[in-house]
């Protein structure tokens, strides 16, 4: 048997056609465009431009500005071909508004084709200052746009009015495509292609939710007729790719609540009143608030999925307590992870610490155990001896039999993301409840988005008795100025800590590294201290040990990685210096400000701009500059946005001490893949849609997906058949929708 039905049904749908079968799309074309993913008319039609020309704005001679892409709107003078070594030159001067302009092309003989006097155009190009005889302004192989010839009617109509294409799109081009080319193609597959895309909306529902038809839609991002007519077709795909997101989201949450089963673990007034009792502090308005929230969710038979987002120091450890108490006290497992073990070391003596009154057995699971230690422990946690299981996150990946695993709290939950919310096995069938804390307070967009299946807390006050934190930036000739100051407060009392942002990275050489800080300030300015190295790759006895030592205070000052970022608790510690300061992003300044001002003492915290010489540009443009001269110019260039770039981002954190804020001035400035890793939290990228730019359209269809949802459930609905079908291709691998399709 001959299997071809697949292959037929392609050939015989047009979008679905190769690109050679493209009008203007040979197979020397057709490879460029492979290099840029296209290899259907499919493709081509959804391959939006990256901006627009405006063509409505041209310019008269007066108003041009060198190097600037800009279009002048005239008609042929005279041309001239000439010969010379280097090949032939086609020279064009065009007259515009009684003055000339000229244009030229070097060895492309075949512009002159369509030359004609008096034949009226549009040029857009980079205009240079170069004296010709007639003109003062060159432009080098402008685009033309040939204007038709002018009506009696039309001789009164400005040449905006003319044009047949007000806006050209401008794509992400790649070697051997010009524009021109581009356009042309996608141009003719517009005629009738768009009208053969599947639409996947309902009728009704594009009129109730004023959106563009996707037909309209394409050829409108291609060659809008007019800005509103753009603002729509871009509003429909934002829209689109949003809700498909949302609905993935909704039905994951539905799918969670009827599909799972979790131990209900309710919280009697006697449970609350001995844990109360148990807990060495008075719990905050907030705590109360998002305690009563999770509480309430252990009570339900469905696994609770709660984010719990609070600043750094707003005690979010006491609320985990307090539901692994609840959990406990009903007779389940409580597993607590972290995502390093400095810190996982750090809740467990806190833990240890604050139940040493009950009798809740703890057992901890760390990456240096011997296999006998390990052997006796997964017994006790098989058993059910051992009731709460503290440890990193490599528990998700270990084999650990548990007995009644009621409740899963995560700590710094946005390291890691949807994909690797991993199922433990409670060992009776349930599901656990799972709550994941964050310090790094996360912008609404991006709740929505890659934590949008969860349930959210906010814990919106601190604890009392935080004292403030005076943050400075200290430039090099202030900085013999700060140490004193910084030694002063030692000699009080006070402990600090010194933030280095890399550990002996050989190709950063000028990055001062971890060791080298130590060393130079141990014989010099810090010598009559106690100090330490602390870094993420130590062996963790050794940094236990000396975590251990700085809370003890037997090390005056801590010189640190940025492994201090995360929850490290001390609070006689309240000084700080952080080098080269402008590498870390803002949240992350944040966090690891976070660590000072925790006591009663007022923190300080300096941070150190990068020396201008150590100032690396690797900028792949520059990279292929081979004129010396030139090369340094734009290096120094580059060199100095960066700097005004680095000022104007720590100048926001010297002012700024709101999280929420950093963090949406963090996505503003650095965009959501680096912030949050969209990638490895296994969201794909959004093609056109920007979190930021884009709120309102994502609540809007965050909105209206969740009510889809609600009304139906399945996408049973025919009317729903087309959106389902775009769900599972988008997202039904991510989300698992084994049952959806
Ligand atoms: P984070 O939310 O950053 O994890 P922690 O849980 O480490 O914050 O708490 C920060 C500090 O606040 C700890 O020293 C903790 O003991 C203290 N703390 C927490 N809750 C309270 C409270 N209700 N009253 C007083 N201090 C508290
Ligand atoms: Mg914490």
């Amino acid at each position: 048997m001959k299997e071809e039905s697949g292959n037929k049904d392609h050939e015989d749908d047009p979008l679905r056609r190769e690109i050679t079968w493209c009008k203007g799309v040979g197979p020397a074309r057709a490879l460029i465009l492979n290099r840029l993913g296209l290899f259907r008319a499919l493709d081509l039609l959804f391959y939006f431009p990256r901006d627009y020309h405006d063509m409505r704005d041209f310019k008269t001679i007066d108003q041009l500005v060198p190097d600037k892409l800009q279009t002048i709107c005239g008609e042929i003078a005279r041309w001239d071909i000439r010969s010379t070594h280097r090949g032939q030159i086609i020279l064009l001067d065009v007259l515009t508004n009684n003055e000339y302009l000229q244009a030229v092309w070097f060895n492309q003989p075949f512009v002159i084709r369509n030359f004609a006097i008096g034949r009226r155009m549009l040029l857009t190009g980079k205009p240079k200052i170069k004296p010709t005889n007639y003109s003062r302004w060159q432009m080098a192989h402008p685009n033309i746009t040939w204007l038709p010839d002018l009506t009696d009617e039309e001789k009164d109509l400005p040449p905006s009015e003319l044009l047949s294409d007000p806006f050209l799109p401008v794509y992400p081009l790649t070697e051997g495509l010009q524009h021109y080319h581009l356009r042309k193609i996608i141009k003719i597959l517009l005629d009738d292609l768009p009208d053969r895309l599947p639409e996947v909306f309902p009728k009704d529902f594009l009129e109730k939710h004023h959106l563009m038809s996707i037909a309209d839609a394409v050829r409108n991002i291609h060659f809008p007729s007019d800005p509103d007519h753009l603002e729509q077709s871009r509003r429909r795909f934002i829209y689109q790719e949003f809700f498909i997101l949302q609905l993935a989201l909704a039905i994951r949450r539905q799918q969670h609540q009827t599909g799972l089963k979790a131990p209900i673990m309710e919280r009697t007034t006697k449970i609350d009143s001995r844990i109360r009792r148990l807990l060495p502090f008075e719990m905050t308005r907030g705590q109360n608030k998002v305690v009563q929230e999770i509480s309430d969710d252990l009570g339900k038979p469905v696994p609770m999925n709660r984010l719990l987002q609070g600043d750094v120091g707003s005690g979010k450890t006491l609320v985990a307590v307090y539901a692994i108490l609840q959990t406990i006290a009903c007779g389940k497992q409580a597993v607590l992870m972290s995502p390093t073990e400095v810190l996982a070391r750090q809740h467990l003596a806190n833990i240890e610490n604050l139940l040493k009154a009950s009798r809740v057995q703890i057992a901890p699971v760390f990456g240096g155990q011997t296999p006998k230690e390990r052997a006796t422990i997964l017994q006790k946690i098989q058993s059910g001896s051992a009731q709460l299981i503290v440890g990193t996150q490599a528990i998700i990946c270990s084999e650990i039999n548990f007995k009644d695993l009621g409740l899963v709290v995560i700590d710094e939950q946005h390291k890691f993301g949807v994909r690797q919310r991993a199922h433990l096995k409670s060992g009776t069938g349930f599901d656990p409840h799972y709550l994941v804390m964050t310090a790094t307070p996360i912008p609404r967009s991006i709740t929505m988005t890659l934590f949008g299946d969860l349930d959210v807390s906010i814990l919106d006050d601190l604890p009392p008795g935080r004292s403030k934190v005076t943050t400075s930036i200290v430039n090099v000739d202030q900085r013999a100025k700060w140490w004193d100051f910084f030694r002063k407060k030692l000699k009080q009392g006070r402990q600090g800590y010194i933030v280095v942002s890399r550990v002996n990275e050989q190709d950063d050489e000028d990055l001062r590294s971890v060791i080298s800080t130590y060393e130079d300030l141990s014989a010099g300015i810090l010598s009559d201290f106690r100090l330490a190295v602390l870094h993420g790759k130590m062996p963790s006895a050794e940094k236990e040990s000396i975590m251990n030592r700085f809370r003890n205070r037997e090390i005056d000052v801590l010189i640190a990685t940025s492994v201090i970022e995360v929850g490290i608790d001390v609070p006689n510690a309240s000084l700080m210096a952080i080098e080269n300061a402008d590498r870390f992003g803002l949240a992350q300044l944040h966090q690891l400000r976070g660590r000072i001002g925790r006591g009663c003492f007022p923190g300080f915290c300096a941070l150190f701009p990068t020396d201008r010489s150590a100032i690396r540009i690797t900028n792949e443009e520059i990279a292929h500059i081979s004129n010396p001269g030139e090369k340094e110019k734009r290096q120094e260039e580059a060199r100095e946005k960066q700097m005004a770039e680095s000022l104007e981002r720590l100048q926001i954190f010297e002012k700024t001490t709101d999280g929420f804020e950093l963090a949406e001035k963090d996505l503003e400035l650095r965009g959501p893949g680096e912030l949050f890793g969209t990638r490895q939290h296994g969201v794909p990228p959004m093609m056109i849609a920007d979190l930021i730019r884009d709120r309102s359209i994502l609540q809007e269809a965050r909105k209206d997906a969740w009510d889809l949802v609600l009304s139906d459930p399945g996408l049973c609905d025919p009317d729903h058949k087309k959106l389902r079908k775009q769900l599972l291709l988008r997202y039904g691998k991510l989300l698992d929708f084994g049952d959806v399709g």
